[in-house]
């Protein structure tokens, strides 16, 4: 079965509303096992709408479009499918007394112009809506295809509001679809391996197979922030189906991606790192040098809803005169283990080399210091306007540190580059990352 999305407006086809709508079709259908092929938006002019629903209706075996079905003037959805399908528009006694009904609970006098939302294409069926005044509609349509076959479709027009169409889709739609049109049995299922520290195309280049169209299960690649997501996708009835259709795959990435993988599902690198830490009862203590701090607040996120603190102490430092901070905090695995932090007055050297014996020095003497295990020392991160001077996008030379208590600190320097957008955050999660290796590996 194959939907298409409609969605009407000209608040979505100028750009000034986000289409939030067909994003929770699509996934509500997908749970359903309905493969959704085509998205459409179109604003609101009737031929447009026209043309849309008979294209819609000649491609897909269910159309499900949201807006329009409001009383004004350029609501035009009960229109265009009463022309599109020469449905005459009839009046229902049922959906007017729904609508004079809301109106006395809001005891206000019902518009004249609202009588509009009780009028259905003929054959239609009512879809209620309990919060709102647009009641959606469902027909069942027959399109004669240029081959001279007949071909069907079932519509569904719902109200353009997110928590009226949602309701409706939930309550009446899906059960419709899944009781009248068997869907239901086989749903889309997905599962995501979350790597860091390669590129997406050495990833595809690695395993070549994996990405092939027409495998079951698919395997997709995204980025975003410089993590990668492979996200295995199959239709299975069950649960357990999909994990052992699933599992040859993990398999393979695991075998050939090894380290670079560092969690399964919907996890972030910081929760993984996090995860880690806490695992191992560890303490750390997080040193930022630069233009920013970008581990500490990923990290803070993870402090267990605010139960336990983490304080930053940041301050400029007097022998850089770019922009550059010293920032100072610590995070505990444990709520029990609340943070204290403090900075210490060190200066910044303009050296690389310099650079890691500093953040070395201070890595160590943070970690006698305080009552942590581990202390990751990064440094610097650039000013923007570092990042962004010149032609084209520099390098960033960018050094990692990490003291553990009773062994010699170990440290590694890496040149990254990128996008303003994305390089704070290639560059905390590379530190994060390193951190995440030596942790493994010890
Ligand atoms: P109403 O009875 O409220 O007029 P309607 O069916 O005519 O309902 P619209 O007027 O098109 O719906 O939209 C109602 C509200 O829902 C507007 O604020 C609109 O921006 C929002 N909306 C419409 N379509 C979408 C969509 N696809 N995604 C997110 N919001 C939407």
């Amino acid at each position: 079965m194959i939907a298409e999305i409609i969605s009407i407006g000209d608040e979505l086809t100028s750009g000034v509303r986000l289409d939030t709508n067909t994003q929770a079709i699509s996934l509500r259908l997908g749970d359903i096992g309905i493969k959704v092929h085509f998205h459409t938006t179109v604003g609101d002019t009737l031929a447009d709408n026209i043309a849309a629903f008979r294209i819609a209706a000649a491609r897909a075996d269910i159309v499900i479009a949201s807006g329009g079905l409001g009383p004004t003037a350029d609501d035009l959805t009960r229109e265009a499918i009463s022309e599109a399908f020469e449905c005459p528009l009839e009046f229902r006694d049922e959906a007017m007394r729904h609508i004079e009904s809301l109106f006395a609970q809001r005891k206000r006098p019902m518009p004249e112009r609202n009588r509009v939302q009780a009028m259905f294409p003929r054959g239609s069926k009512i879809i209620d809506n309990p919060h709102g005044t647009a009641p959606g509609i469902d027909l069942a349509v027959t399109t004669s295809m240029p081959e001279g076959t007949m071909k069907q479709c079932r519509i569904f027009a719902l109200p353009g509001v997110p928590a009226e169409m949602l309701e409706m889709l939930e309550h009446t739609v899906e059960k419709r679809l899944c009781e009248e049109m068997g869907a239901g049995q086989d749903r889309w299922r997905f599962h995501s391996l979350k790597l860091f520290g390669i590129g997406e195309s050495d990833v595809e280049q690695l395993l070549p197979n994996l990405i092939a169209r027409d495998r079951d299960p698919r395997v997709g690649i995204t980025v975003s922030k410089a993590t990668i997501t492979l996200r295995i996708a199959a239709q299975t009835a069950t649960e357990s189906e999909f994990q052992s259709l699933i599992q040859p795959t993990i398999d393979e990435v695991r075998g050939t991606l090894g380290q670079l993988i560092f969690g399964e599902g919907e996890v972030e690198l910081h929760q993984a790192v996090h995860r880690l830490l806490a695992d191992r009862k560890l303490r750390l203590g997080l040193l930022e040098v630069g233009a920013g701090c970008w581990i500490a607040p990923m990290m803070s996120q993870e402090q267990d809803g605010g139960r336990f603190g983490l304080r930053v102490a940041d301050w400029s430092a007097s022998e850089r005169e770019l922009h550059s901070r010293l920032s100072i905090s610590t995070t505990f695995p444990t709520p029990d283990e609340a943070a204290i932090t403090n900075g210490s007055q060190d200066t910044i050297p303009s050296s690389h080399a310099l650079l890691t014996d500093t953040l070395k020095r201070a890595a160590e003497s943070m970690l006698k210091e305080r009552d942590i295990d581990a202390v990751l020392a990064v440094g610097t991160y650039p000013t923007l306007e570092e990042v962004t001077r010149g032609v084209g996008l520099p390098h960033t030379d960018f050094t990692m540190c990490l003291a553990v208590a009773g062994k010699p600190p170990v440290s590694t320097t890496i040149s990254i580059g990128g996008h303003p957008e994305v390089l704070y955050h290639r560059l905390a999660k590379s530190a994060l990352n390193f951190l995440r290796l030596e942790l493994s590996r010890a």
